[in-house]
C-alpha cells in the first residue's frame, strides 16, 4: 500500500473514522504541521530503501496547499521536514514524512506520505523519483547502488578551521583535534600565515593545510584576472614559509565568496577542491564542478559546507552546553542521512576556554562512537575519494529471485574500499554473492539493517566484474 497524506480517515460518505488504517501501516499521527512552521522542505535520506535516487540530504520543496503537513510517527522513515538549512525542532527529532514498514508475518509492505499530493503538483518530476523508488520497494523488487562512501562507512564528516584572525588559536583546536585523534583540515590565509610559520610549520605536520585566499575579501564579480593574480600571490605567500605548499590543492574562498570564473581559474591553477557555501547543491555530497572540457579525473570537486557553522550557532545565542548539544544534534542529522557532514568553525572564535572551545570536547567524544559507521577524513581524502568513485560503475537488474550486478572500474589503477548497497526484495534476507568468473574479487557482505545489506570490496581492479545474488533467509 503506498498512502498519500490523511489516507483513509473519512469513510466514502465523509464521515470521520480516525487515523486507524494509517495505524494498520505503522504511521502514527502526533498532530498537523501549521502551513507558517518553517519546515516545508521533505529532506531525504540517501541510500535508503525508498529514496536512493535522490542525494543525500536533498530537499523536495513541499507546496503550501489546504492540506497540512502531517506529523507521524513510525520505526522505519526516508525523509522528514526540516527547513532549508536541514533544521528540524528537537521535538520533531523522532517524526517521519516518508515511513515504511513491512509486517513480518504476511511481509506486506507498506509506505505512506505525510503529505498530499497537491503538494508537488508544481514540480512533479522530482517527487515521481521518490515515487519511483517507493513503487519499487513495495512490489519487493530488490535494487543495487553504489554506496556514496568506501569502506562501508555510513556517512562522511570533514571538520575544517578557516584559520585567520586569531590565527594562533590553531594551535589549540589541532591540539584538541590531536588529543581526540580526528583528521581535520586548515584553510589558512595566507597574509596572516605567512607572519605565522611556527603555527603553520607545527599544523602541517599532523594536518592537511588548505588555502582560503591571500587576503579575507571575497572572490565573487571580480574579473577573471585579478582572480587568477589574488590565487598567485595566495601561493607565493605561503610558499616562502611552507615548503610543501606547492602541494597544495584545497581552497575555500573568504566569505565564501566566489563565481564561476574563481573556478576556472582554480581548475586552470591546478586545484583539486574548493570547499564552497550551503546553497551550492541540492543535497549533502560532493559535486563535479564541470568545468568545461573537463574529464572527471581532472575536473574540480565541490564540497559544500553542509552543517551549521560556529557564525550559525553564535547567532542562536546559545550556551556552551547547547552548543556542544547543536553540533552533536547536526552531526547525528548529517549521519542518518548519509551525508557529507562538514562543519567549519573560525580561528577567531576558537580562544582557548571560550564557548566554542568549551563546547567541543564533549561533541568530540560523541562523534568518536561512531568511527565503524562514519568516515572521519581530511577535505582532501573526501575530494579524492569522490574522483576515483566516479570511475566505478555498477548496473543490475532483478528478476523476482535472481539479481545480475554488472561492477565496472575504468582506468588503470585499482579502487580501494568501493562498496554496494543493496536493498533487499524481503526485510531480513542475507545476500549470497556468486563471481560469474573464477577469481572475480569477493566482497565482504553485512546487514545494515532489516531492509539493506551491503557488498564492502577491500580492492577492486579495473575492468568488468560480474555477479549474481539471490537472496537466503538466513
Ligand atoms: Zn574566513
Amino acid at each position: 500500500v503506498l498512502a498519500t497524506w490523511a489516507t483513509g480517515t473519512r469513510g466514502e460518505s465523509g464521515n470521520w473514522k480516525g487515523w486507524d488504517f494509517l495505524e494498520k501501516l505503522g504511521a502514527t499521527r502526533i498532530g498537523e504541521l501549521a502551513n507558517e512552521v518553517d519546515a516545508r522542505h521533505l529532506v531525504l535520506s540517501g541510500e535508503s530503501p525508498l529514496s536512493h535516487s535522490h542525494v543525500a540530504g536533498e530537499r523536495l520543496w513541499m507546496a503550501k496547499t489546504s492540506e497540512p503537513l502531517l506529523r507521524l510517527k513510525g520505526a522505519n522513515n526516508a525523509g522528514r521536514f526540516m527547513n532549508w538549512a536541514r533544521i528540524a525542532d528537537s521535538e520533531r527529532s523522532e517524526e517521519g514524512a516518508v515511513i515504511y514498514s513491512e509486517t513480518s508475518d504476511t511481509s506486506s509492505r507498506s509506505a505512506v506520505f505525510a503529505f498530499s499530493e497537491s503538494t508537488w503538483e508544481a514540480r512533479p518530476f522530482v517527487t515521481y523519483l521518490l515515487i519511483d523508488d517507493v513503487l519499487r520497494w513495495l512490489t519487493h523488487e530488490a535494487v543495487a547502488v553504489r554506496a556514496a562512501w568506501p569502506n562501508g562507512r555510513r556517512a562522511a564528516q570533514v571538520i575544517e578551521m578557516d584559520t585567520e584572525d586569531g590565527f594562533e588559536n590553531a594551535k589549540h583546536f589541532a591540539a584538541l583535534m590531536k588529543e581526540n585523534a580526528q583528521p581535520a583540515t586548515f584553510y589558512v590565509l595566507t597574509s596572516l600565515a605567512q607572519n605565522e610559520k611556527s603555527v603553520l610549520t607545527g599544523l602541517a605536520q599532523d594536518f592537511e593545510i588548505a588555502y582560503h585566499g591571500d587576503v579575507h575579501d571575497s572572490f565573487k564579480g571580480l574579473a577573471p584576472n585579478l582572480q587568477r593574480q589574488r590565487l598567485i600571490n595566495m601561493k607565493s605567500q605561503l610558499s616562502r614559509i611552507l615548503p610543501s605548499a606547492t602541494r597544495i590543492t584545497g581552497f575555500r574562498a573568504p566569505t565564501e565568496g566566489y563565481d564561476g570564473a574563481t573556478e576556472i581559474e582554480l581548475h586552470e591553477a591546478g586545484f583539486k577542491h574548493h570547499a564552497a557555501d550551503p546553497a551550492r547543491s541540492e543535497g549533502r555530497l560532493p559535486v563535479f564542478a564541470k568545468i568545461k572540457e573537463a574529464e572527471p579525473e581532472n575536473d574540480l570537486i565541490v564540497l559544500p559546507r553542509t552543517q551549521r557553522d560556529d557564525l550559525n550557532l553564535s547567532a542562536l545565542n546559545l550556551d556552551a552546553q547547547q552548543t556542544s548539544q547543536a553540533l552533536i544534534d547536526d552531526f547525528n542529522e548529517s549521519t542518518l542521512t548519509g551525508a557529507l557532514g562538514w562543519l567549519s568553525v573560525h580561528s577567531q572564535n576558537f580562544k582557548p576556554t571560550g564557548l566554542l572551545d568549551q563546547a567541543f570536547p564533549s561533541y568530540l567524544t560523541h562523534i568518536r562512537k561512531s568511527a565503524k559507521t562514519v568516515w572521519f577524513a581530511t577535505a582532501g581524502q573526501v575530494s579524492e575519494w569522490w574522483r576515483q568513485r566516479d570511475r566505478f560503475k555498477l548496473e543490475s537488474s532483478f528478476n523476482g529471485r535472481r539479481m545480475d550486478v554488472n561492477l565496472t572500474l575504468k582506468g588503470s589503477q585499482k579502487l580501494d574500499g568501493p562498496s554496494i548497497i543493496i536493498m533487499l526484495p524481503k526485510k531480513g534476507l542475507i545476500p549470497i554473492v556468486q563471481g560469474t568468473k573464477v577469481g572475480t574479487p569477493v566482497p565482504e557482505i553485512s546487514a545494515i539493517d532489516a531492509f539493506r545489506a551491503q557488498l564492502v570490496f577491500e580492492s577492486l581492479p579495473p575492468g568488468n566484474h560480474s555477479y549474481q545474488i539471490t537472496f537466503s533467509a538466513n
